[in-house]
């Protein structure tokens, strides 16, 4: 069975740039977002602007919880979900997607530290559950981690290594443990940079400076939380210390007071983050040093 149709639940950050990879790949693709039809139409013109005309395939665009999801559903081959990172908010999706799929259909996640085997045990298909983890975004990002649980056929793994390799992309499959690989890593230096600024090594601005130029990163650390979204990096942090009990992904207390204050980074409606968006070129958000205590002009830098 190849996949011929899919689904993204969730039009995020992520959802967004997925289903522009499954459309762009030419494969029918179907939106799923929460929100009020009115505003759909909305989110729907801006994502068209983003597609070639050519290779346009969003099929359907539909609110979550209107009435047409049925219908919508029945002849997918694969969810692809992306809604926030909270185990009980996707459990219940899955769940409901369990029902609305046609039997043979794979549900995938795309969480980024998250149980994939605790989002398959609520449905009745744990054999055709598996997660797809993309990248942000993934026309930049190439990789997609496909998470293996013990239940997951090989058949499902297989088909869901050509399904990336179909949208340009290199899967890479790995053990469904918290983080799996690259947020393993990532989510290790994130951390441990915040810890940095709020110990006063440096300023943030020179700290993502060294990274970009002292380590050829593309982004530095404050940058790439913005990238990502503190409220997404403290939920991931959040769940990596409680499962791998390791002080080293505990969450630091200026990032869950940003989080708090709404201070989200680029996707945060302020435009606020570690730095201020709403200035070109993007500066420091004088809230993160006013947190930590820091007033700018009394640094001895
Ligand atoms: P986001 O906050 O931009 O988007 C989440 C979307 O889910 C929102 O539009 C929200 O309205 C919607 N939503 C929330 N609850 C819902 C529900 N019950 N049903 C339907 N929709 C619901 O977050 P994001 O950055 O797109 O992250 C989504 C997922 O992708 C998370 O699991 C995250 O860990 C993962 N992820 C994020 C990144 C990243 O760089 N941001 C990278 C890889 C994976």
């Amino acid at each position: 069975m190849s996949i011929q149709k899919v689904a993204v639940i969730g039009c995020g950050l992520m959802g967004r740039e997925i289903a522009l990879a499954t459309a762009s790949a030419g494969i029918p693709t179907m939106i799923f977002k929460m929100t009020r039809e009115e505003e759909l139409s909305k989110v729907r013109d801006k994502f068209n602007e983003r597609l070639d005309k050519e290779k346009q395939k969003i099929v359907q665009w539909d609110c979550w919880k209107h009435r047409g999801e049925v219908e919508g559903f029945k002849d997918c081959d694969l969810a692809i979900e992306t809604i926030v990172e909270d185990l009980h908010e996707k459990r219940a999706l899955f769940s409901q997607l369990d029902n609305l799929l046609n039997p043979m259909a794979i549900i995938a996640s795309n969480t980024s530290t998250l149980s994939v085997a605790e989002l398959a045990s609520a449905t009745m298909r744990p054999g055709r559950v598996a997660g797809l983890h993309f990248f942000n975004p993934p026309s930049v990002a190439k990789l997609v981690e496909v998470v293996q649980t013990a239940s997951v056929y090989a058949s499902v793994v297989e088909e869901l290594q050509s399904f990336v390799r179909q949208l340009g992309l290199t899967p890479l499959v790995v053990a469904n443990t918290p983080g799996f690989v690259v947020n393993r890593l990532m989510m290790n230096d994130l951390i441990y940079a915040i810890l940095c600024l709020e110990g006063r090594l440096a300023k943030m601005e020179d700290m993502d400076m060294a990274k970009r130029l002292g380590l050829v990163h593309p982004m530095g650390p404050f940058e790439l939380c913005d990238h990502v979204g503190l409220d997404t990096i403290l939920s991931m942090a959040k769940i990596l210390y409680k499962d791998l009990q390791d002080e080293r992904f505990k969450p630091p207390m200026l990032l869950q007071r940003l989080v708090k204050n709404q201070m989200l980074g680029r996707k945060s409606k302020n435009k606020l983050g570690f730095y201020n968006y709403n200035l070109k070129p993007k500066c420091p958000n004088p809230e993160v040093y006013a947190l930590i205590n820091l007033e700018r002009r009394s640094l001895a830098w």
